[in-house]
């Protein structure tokens, strides 16, 4: 069913335009426009919050902390689990915020939705299942006891790129451990958080135990907040130059942090690889999210004797895709974020090209209006270019080759970042031995997505710190705490 204005209308109007502390809706200011990537025009508008207001919600996080961490792991997890349910049940309203505010195909949304509400399920049944150990010291006499404790109030910054997911990672885990949180997603993007807000408070959580600011002042917001004493974890997701500068404020409190920052994902394909399925998960690796993913193929090598049939078909899917506003039925590839991300993707283009690639397909953003690219394809990229270097954030695939397993890896771990990678071969013993050898957090072996609540997602190197999701995910929000004991 196509969407219609008065949906559009309805949609947008249910989302508060305040801040949420304490448990109550502030009165909108309507200072921060929120923008329609596809269009360029203005959906509405909430508030932008100065530092006083981020240091109330601290205040109110701060004051709910005890009571939630007492506060039966059984009934946080059946808050979580009904958050859960109420998300799902409103996937079509999520998925619609999330296409107007970023611009992703709704089909896309409808997924992130899915993706997003699984991480508070996840983390449901997880609430339950907090141990600590009894154990004999070895000397005998002592016994050693072990508990795990919430680690206090937490501070938790979000992209735009998942307005929804990369919330509900953090915020699933925290209020699962017993951690109260003021969340401040991005400028771009706060209406999918709001909204998210307002499940959480159907579901039963507590006043102040979730609050949310938002705000373009994230630095001036945020620095106050980090240097407080009262809170205990700043958990982030996004740039690593932010990230980098992030961590530096936290050193001032020894703060626990979480960081999930950017990526630059090599994708091998192997001489032995099955090339269908090489080329479908090149496909959902590079288009997810119209290549603004942290995980997105950034590094397409590929083994000299598949390269040419490889880029061929790759092409022939890149151009086939239906280009235009998410909102529209059957679009494959929405606008990127903004002008600049636009203007940051031609650039890198330009320079591969000056430095001998090829164009295969696209190469050029979309004319009119709206902040469009069109699915690229380059071939003879030296590895010298510029977009290897750095995230591409587009939907652009520019491919090299390689000789040996050798030269594939050396490629591959050519770089700061050590988000993720993934590799195409039939051969089960290279796949591990490559496995092994690849300085990346996570590996996608024969599919070309790895994001799944119920795995450890994170980085190595300077894609940060910590993991989100799995068994490993609370743990980033719990403390340790042993006790000796003479009997
Ligand atoms: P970004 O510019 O680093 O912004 C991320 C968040 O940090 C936004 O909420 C932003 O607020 C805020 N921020 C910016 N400067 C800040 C400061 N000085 N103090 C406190 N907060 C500050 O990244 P982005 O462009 O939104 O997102 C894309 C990046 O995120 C990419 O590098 C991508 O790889 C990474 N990412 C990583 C993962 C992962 O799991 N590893 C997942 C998704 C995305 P404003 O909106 O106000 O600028």
């Amino acid at each position: 069913m196509p969407v219609t204005a008065a949906r559009i209308d309805e949609v947008l109007a249910s989302v508060p335009s305040g801040l949420f502390i304490g448990g109550r809706w502030s009165a909108g200011r309507g200072d921060l426009p929120v923008e329609d990537p596809a269009t360029g025009s203005v959906l509405t508008s909430v508030t932008d919050a100065g530092p006083e207001d981020g240091l109330r919600a601290l205040d109110a996080a701060v004051a709910a902390q005890p009571a939630w961490a007492a506060t039966e792991p059984r009934a946080r997890a059946e808050m979580l689990r009904r958050a859960f349910e109420l998300l799902v049940a409103r996937t079509e309203e999520f998925a619609l915020l999330m296409t107007l505010e970023m611009g992703k195909p709704l089909a896309e949304a409808r997924g992130e939705v899915a993706y997003g509400a699984e991480f508070f399920r996840w983390f449901s049944e997880e609430a339950v299942r907090v141990r600590g150990s009894w154990s004999v010291a070895p000397s005998g006499g002592t016994r050693l006891l072990t508990m795990k404790q919430p680690v206090g109030p937490v501070y938790a910054i979000t992209p735009w790129n998942f307005p929804l997911a990369m919330g509900t990672r953090k915020i699933g885990p925290a209020l699962a451990a017993g951690c109260t949180v003021v969340m401040k997603p991005a400028a771009q993007t706060p209406l999918t958080m709001l909204a998210l807000a307002q499940v959480l408070a159907e579901a039963g959580v507590p006043d102040g135990v979730i609050n949310v600011v938002t705000t373009t002042r994230s630095g001036e917001v945020s620095a106050p907040i980090i240097a407080d004493p009262r809170l205990r974890k700043l958990t982030f997701t996004g740039s690593t130059a932010v990230g980098r500068t992030l961590i530096g404020q936290s050193a001032q409190q020894v703060l626990r942090t979480s960081m999930e920052l950017g990526g630059n994902a090599p994708f091998l394909v192997f001489a032995d690889a099955d090339l269908d399925r090489a080329v479908d998960g090149a496909m959902l690796a590079k288009m997810r999210n119209i290549g603004e993913a942290c995980t997105a193929a950034n590094r397409f090598l590929v083994h000299e004797s598949l390269a040419p049939e490889f880029s061929r078909r790759l092409a022939e899917r890149m151009q086939a895709l239906h280009v235009g506003p998410g909102i529209e039925e059957g679009v494959q590839v929405g606008p990127l974020v903004d002008a600049g991300a636009v203007r940051k993707v031609s650039e890198l283009v330009d320079d591969a090209v000056q430095s001998g690639a090829r164009v295969v397909t696209g190469g050029t953003p979309v004319d009119g209006s709206g902040h469009f690219y069109a699915p690229t394809v380059l071939t003879d990229v030296p590895p010298t270019a510029d977009m290897f270097g750095e995230e591409i954030f587009g939907p652009v695939a520019p491919i090299t080759t390689f000789a040996s397993d050798d030269e594939a890896v050396l490629l591959a771990n050519d770089t700061e970042y050590g988000l993720v990678s993934y590799l195409f071969t039939r051969d089960l013993s290279r796949a591990l031995t490559v496995s092994e050898a690849l300085q990346t957090g996570m590996v996608g072996v024969n599919q070309g997505i790895v994001s799944n609540p119920a795995a450890p997602f994170g980085g190595v190197k300077a894609s940060g710190l910590g993991r989100e999701g799995g068994a490993e995910g609370i743990d980033e929000y719990l403390e340790t705490k042993y006790v000796g004991i003479s009997l």
